[in-house]
């Protein structure tokens, strides 16, 4: 199968490696027999809906963020209806924060969001810096950890029924209070975690592709065949170590 990528402001949003996380998805579906297809989307770009079975938003600083937010913003209503129609979503960071309705910068001014994610983001007077470990559930009944690395000055609002990503075990996560990190709609993920996300956490990766493959057949997502991954498990071990002993203390 192609699988069809659009990435978003790759040009703007890039921070951490986080492009890393393309090259995990591409290599995964290559080792699966599936082709990933990967489009650019800029500002001034159109998005259309069902021109992609996966969006990747990755991270950035205010400053990049500033440049593309009423372009994001503009293409919510797209966006939307993608993930509606079971389009996959992974969005890390910067890319997270303006996939909710906005993000309030320590200067004041507002960033329009996608409005995607039920969340506000405000930028807080300390920046939230460390290793993150996260029990997540994305299927009733089935937890998986996650690892990785948060650097962020936004603090994280939820709405009152939306649902996180997985609850933090060790690290700051969305706010530094509540216990939640990121956010999941569907298809769609939102995550602080940096590292790239996706080398560590194999197991993230191939949801998304199964996610994205789901949307591209129009059925049921597959259960992708197992690979070895004895270098990513070892990856996981180490930034979930350090995650125990030198992540962020909620207050
Ligand atoms: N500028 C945002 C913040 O500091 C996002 C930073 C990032 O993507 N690492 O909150």
């Amino acid at each position: 199968m192609r699988i069809r990528v659009g990435h978003l402001y790759p040009d703007y949003l890039n921070i951490y490696a986080d492009r890393g996380n393309i090259a995990v998805l591409d290599r995964r579906a290559a080792l699966r027999g599936h082709e990933l297809v990967v489009e650019a989307v800029g500002v001034g770009d159109p998005l259309e809906p069902e021109a992609h079975d996966l969006l990747y938003v990755g991270g950035g600083q205010d400053r990049e963020q500033l440049l593309i937010a009423p372009d994001l913003a503009g293409k919510g209503p797209a966006i939307r209806t993608a993930v509606e129609d079971g389009v996959a979503v992974l969005a890390v960071c910067g890319g997270y924060q303006l996939l909710g309705r906005g993000y309030r910068g320590r200067d004041g001014s507002f960033m329009p969001g996608a409005e995607l994610f039920a969340h506000e983001t405000v930028a807080g007077s300390t920046r939230m810096i460390g290793d993150v470990l996260l029990d997540c559930e994305l299927e009733p009944g089935l937890r998986r950890p996650l690892a990785g690395f948060e650097n962020h000055a936004g603090r994280t609002l939820l709405d009152d029924g939306a649902e996180p990503l997985g609850r933090v075990v060790h690290g700051f996560g969305n706010d530094g209070r509540s216990g939640f990190e990121g956010c999941r709609l569907g298809r769609a993920v939102g995550t602080y975690l940096h590292g790239p996300l996706l080398p560590r956490n194999p197991w993230l990766a191939d949801w998304l592709l199964e996610q994205a493959l789901g949307h591209a057949t129009g059925e049921q997502p597959p259960t992708l065949a197992e690979l070895p991954d004895e270098l990513e498990r070892e990856a996981f071990r180490v930034a979930a170590e350090r995650a125990r002993v030198r992540g962020g203390r909620r207050k």
